[in-house]
Order: C-alpha cells, then sequence, then structure tokens
C-alpha cells in the first residue's frame, strides 16, 4: 500500500487557529473588554422565509407516501436547474439544462472538477488567494504557479503572455481582496484561455453582492467565455446556505468531453443533494426569495459601506467592499499583517484576518468583513477611527 505523499506538500494553515488561540488568551486575560470580530467568513443572518416555507413543505411531502422521494437525478432536479438557468436568463445568459450540475457547495465541486483534469496541467492561483484552489490541487500533486495580485494592479492580476498555464483559477469578486474584475479585464482572461486553449475555473460565490450592473457576475457575460470557462456558484453567500449547503456549477457543452465527463463523474462519485434542501434552493430563486436575500445582503453591504467610509476617513488604503463582504487594506504604519493583528486586538479589541494568511503578496494588509452585526461593525469602526484619524 501505498499513501498519496503529495499530502506531505501541502502547506499546514495556522491562520484561523492562530486567530483563535490569540483571542481566546486575550479574553481570558481581559474578561471585562468587549472583543469585536471581523474576521468571519461565515453568514450570521438566518435563511429568508420563502426558504424556510420550502423546506418545511418539502419535509411534510417526504412523509406521505405519494411525494416521498428516494435517490435523486445526481446533477439535479429539473425544477432546480431550472430556476438556475432563468436566474442567467436574467444577465442574457442562455444555459441548457444539462450543462447546470447542483452541488452541495462550491468548495466540494471547485476541488472535485480537478477529477477530469490530467495531472500534467499546469495551474494558474492568484496571490493572495482562497486556499481551497492551491491544496487540492498539491494533493493531486499539479505544479502551481501564481500570479501577483498587488497594490499595483488593484489586486487583479491580468494575464502575462510568457506565463503557460492550462487550468486558470479565477475569483471575482474576490475572497479575500473583494477586487472585481471588469468585463475588459475578464475578456482579456478569456482571450488568453481560447489562445492557450486552457480552461478557466470562475468561482462566483460573491456574485451576488456586485451592485453595478455594467461589472460582470458570471463569466458568461464575456464573449467567448463559453469556450473556456467552468464556474463555480454557491447559496452560501447569496442566501445564508453555509449550513444548508447547496451550489450550482456550470459546465458548458461548448466544452466538449468536460460537460460529459463532469457528467460521469459526478454520476460515479455523487448521489445529489437533498431533495429538501433543492426545494429550499429553488425558494431563493423565487420573486418573493429574491427579494428577501436581497435584505439580507444589502444588510453586509450596509456593513461593508460603513467599514469603507471608515477607512476612508482614516487615509487606509483598501480595495473592495462595494461589490463584496470582504474589505482587504493595507496595515497602517506599514505594520506587518500579524503585528497589525496583534495592534487591533490590543489597542481596540477587534478582530480580523491577516492577509500573510492568504499568500505571500498578502502580507501587510488585512481583511475585515462585513459579515458581522450592524451594531458591532458602527462600535468597531468608531474604535477605529479614535485611534487612526
Ligand atoms: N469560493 C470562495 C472564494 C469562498 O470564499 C468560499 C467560502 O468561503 C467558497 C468558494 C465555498 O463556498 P461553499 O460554502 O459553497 O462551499
Amino acid at each position: 500500500m501505498n499513501i498519496n505523499e503529495n499530502y506531505k506538500n501541502l502547506e499546514e494553515s495556522y491562520l484561523f487557529s492562530t486567530v483563535a488561540k490569540k483571542v481566546n488568551e486575550f479574553v481570558q486575560k481581559n474578561p471585562d473588554k468587549k472583543v469585536i470580530r471581523l474576521g468571519i467568513g461565515d453568514v450570521t443572518r438566518p435563511l429568508c422565509k420563502a426558504v424556510i416555507e420550502a423546506l418545511h413543505k418539502a419535509v411534510d411531502e417526504m412523509g406521505v407516501q405519494a411525494t416521498f422521494r428516494g435517490y435523486g437525478p445526481e446533477q439535479g432536479y429539473d425544477f432546480l436547474r431550472k430556476a438556475v438557468s432563468e436566474y442567467y436568463m436574467k444577465r442574457n445568459v442562455t444555459l441548457e439544462l444539462d450543462e447546470i450540475f447542483i452541488s452541495d457547495g462550491a468548495k466540494s465541486d471547485i476541488g472535485n472538477i480537478l477529477d477530469i483534469f490530467s495531472k500534467d496541467n499546469t495551474v494558474l492561483v492568484p496571490d493572495p488567494v482562497y486556499p481551497v484552489y492551491v491544496d487540492t490541487n498539491v494533493m493531486a500533486g499539479r505544479k502551481v504557479m501564481f500570479a501577483d495580485a498587488n497594490g499595483g494592479n488593484s489586486f487583479l492580476p491580468l494575464p502575462d503572455e510568457s506565463v503557460k498555464a492550462d487550468i486558470i483559477y479565477i475569483c471575482s469578486p474576490n475572497n479575500p481582496t473583494g477586487a472585481v474584475y471588469n468585463k475588459e479585464q475578464l475578456k482579456k482572461w478569456v482571450d488568453y484561455a481560447l489562445k492557450n486553449e486552457a480552461v478557466i475555473l470562475f468561482d462566483a460565490a460573491y456574485e451576488c453582492f456586485v451592485s453595478d450592473d455594467s461589472l460582470p457576475r458570471s463569466i458568461y457575460e464575456i464573449e467567448g467565455a463559453k469556450n473556456c470557462a467552468i464556474e463555480f456558484c454557491s447559496l452560501s453567500k447569496t442566501a445564508g446556505f453555509t449550513g444548508t449547503r447547496c451550489g450550482y456549477t456550470i459546465v458548458p457543452k461548448a466544452l466538449g468531453k468536460l460537460n460529459k465527463f463532469w457528467l460521469r463523474r459526478q454520476t460515479t462519485k455523487f448521489n445529489g443533494v437533498p431533495y429538501i434542501i433543492q426545494r429550499g434552493a429553488e425558494a431563493v430563486f423565487s420573486e418573493k426569495g429574491q427579494l428577501e436575500i436581497k435584505e439580507n445582503i444589502n444588510y453586509y453591504k450596509e456593513n461593508a459601506k460603513i467599514i469603507s467610509e471608515t477607512l476612508d476617513k482614516c487615509g487606509i488604503w483598501h480595495v473592495g467592499g462595494k461589490h463584496s463582504p470582504y474589505i482587504w487594506l493595507k496595515c497602517p504604519n506599514n505594520m506587518s499583517s500579524w503585528e497589525f493583528f496583534d495592534f487591533l486586538l490590543e489597542k481596540i479589541q477587534v478582530v480580523g484576518t491577516p492577509g500573510a494568511g492568504f499568500g505571500k503578496n498578502g502580507e501587510g494588509y488585512f481583511r475585515l468583513t462585513s459579515f458581522g452585526s450592524k451594531e458591532n461593525t458602527i462600535e468597531a469602526m468608531e474604535r477605529f477611527e479614535k485611534i487612526f484619524s
């Protein structure tokens, strides 16, 4: 028996455990101080009414002989795939139902999709980055190259013709930076991929935060993208499904074998998302659901605005926040990410995430999120203003 030695090449992730350890130590030493956590990447608002009603109804159906459901189609029920296709139609993107694959969230599909690619492919990942892109490729023994995202390119790297990549990861709006590509910039990536016969794995997990209609929410809004891109999306941040688990992956038929192979992979290794959850997900796309989730998204966006405006007042450079729940700031006074983390915890008891945890280009930067409560966000920003303005 030989094990997959590639797992030895994975870097240990100490980011969130170190954050938790440092916060716990501080709280033990200072039990009277109120710590405000603006580091969380999880949502806090509950599921909307339309979803809850649909979930209850589906639960009841499961208890009745005539409406009970067992195994469903691995790629998702038609009612949900239809709802997803209608959602894309609103942006003039036409999808056939067999290009839509319902998943239990974006993270698993982003990892699983690698099953259908050769081990020899070279991989291009932005730095800083959502760590899943790197780790899933390291597990498979693939070589990973990095596209530098930094202050110079506003954390939106563009293709470098001298770099030859087969698999390209793009996340827009981006985690951790909150930066979002415009159509011209994304077109450059699509053109590069078409020219190099590469595939783009486009992570649209935060598409619902895009506020400006001229900015793309889906890569298929870019001409030619159906010939070179797979898109992953999720209801986690859109509708608070982080614990409920549902997403969707688009593999266009124009990608030839990839669509067929993904279907084969899913029907072999996956048995679908529970019927009850898919009914809840369907309700997200209903008129009522869309109105209700917008309230939650706007709640987070309002928090992001409060953070962004405070940073402006304090003269702290940042990106994100407008079309994203994440705000990515440059640590003041040339502090390192962890120095700034300690400084904020000690001085004003605000917790964020050190940028260094997302890649080498994250050093000197810091991520704040808008997923907290409005009251806490306001209080945290008042504390910021006191020490930085
Ligand atoms: N993609 C990005 C960029 C994320 O930040 C996250 C979650 O934080 C995911 C995907 C995973 O989403 P899901 O909950 O659908 O697995």
